[in-house]
């Protein structure tokens, strides 16, 4: 990799996408960060910690916005070394009371959202011939989960893209890999009832959720030159759920 390196980090002002973005500067990323809305204490810590960023607000699901975004990282740094896919929602229900909208909304975001990004990156990375990209799938994605009819369908798209993309691009030096959380403290699982929360550490074989720094601990190592022969892969860090 170039001496600048540069990382594109998609809904990273909390959450996973949030410690991705100040673990990826500790390894001397620059960053171009994304998210709907400005968060005024991620910018505040970011000040703090003198990380050198920008942020664009947008909807990953707009092609047209995405576009905009990558041509704002050429002009802000001319070159992109690493992309995580990281912005994801969810809209939970069971099958028959899931609407349509829900549907659309969770797919247009973690897929649509996913397949723009992918694009734009590869477009770009072809001409360097080289570069990262990273998804964030989840584990519901391997192995389903009730309720997450739309949720679970697009994460799991989400791995088959990753190992179609890692195929198509494998000759011009860009890999593509995926990670697979199992249940993860954030605001996504704050929302999650305290008897639902027992009985998902019941099933987990360490007994307890995920931080949000487990998750980027990988994202650095998988964007990392220690990780250079790795593609194509899903990597489930999940406290042994899917075992
Ligand atoms: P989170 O706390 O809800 O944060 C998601 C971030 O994505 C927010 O900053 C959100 O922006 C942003 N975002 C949502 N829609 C967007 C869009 N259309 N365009 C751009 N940004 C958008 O979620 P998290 O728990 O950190 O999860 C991060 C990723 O990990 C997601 O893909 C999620 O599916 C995946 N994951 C999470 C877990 C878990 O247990 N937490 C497990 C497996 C996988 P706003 O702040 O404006 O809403």
């Amino acid at each position: 990799m170039s001496e600048i390196k540069v990382a594109l980090i998609t809904g990273a002002n909390r959450g996973i996408g949030f410690q991705i973005a100040k673990t990826l500067a500790k390894s001397g990323f620059k960053l171009l960060l994304n998210d709907l809305n400005p968060n005024e204490e991620s910018l505040a810590e970011l000040k703090k910690l003198e990380v050198e960023h920008e942020f664009s607000y947008g909807d990953v699901s707009s092609p047209a916005y995405v576009e905009e975004l990558f041509a704002l990282c050429g002009e802000k740094y001319g070159r992109i070394d690493v992309v995580v896919n990281n912005a994801g929602i969810t809209r939970d229900n069971l099958i028959i009371r899931m609407s349509e909208e829900e549907f659309d909304q969770v797919i247009a975001v973690n897929l649509k959202g996913v397949f723009n990004v992918m694009k734009e990156a590869a477009a770009k990375m072809l001409k360097q011939r080289s570069g990262r990209i990273i998804s964030i799938s989840s584990i519901v994605g391997l192995r389903g989960n009730p309720g997450q009819v739309n949720y679970s369908a697009s994460k799991g798209a989400v791995i088959a893209m990753t190992k179609t993309l890692a195929k198509e691009l494998a000759s011009r030096g860009i890999l593509v890999n995926a990670v697979a959380p199992g249940f993860i403290e954030t605001e996504m699982t704050a929302v999650l009832p305290e008897k639902a929360i027992t009985e998902l550490k019941g099933q987990i074989p360490l007994k307890k959720l995920g931080s949000t720094q487990d998750i980027a601990d990988i994202v650095d190592f998988l964007a990392s030159d220690r990780a250079g022969y790795i593609t194509g892969q899903i990597i489930s860090v999940d406290g042994g759920m899917n075992i």
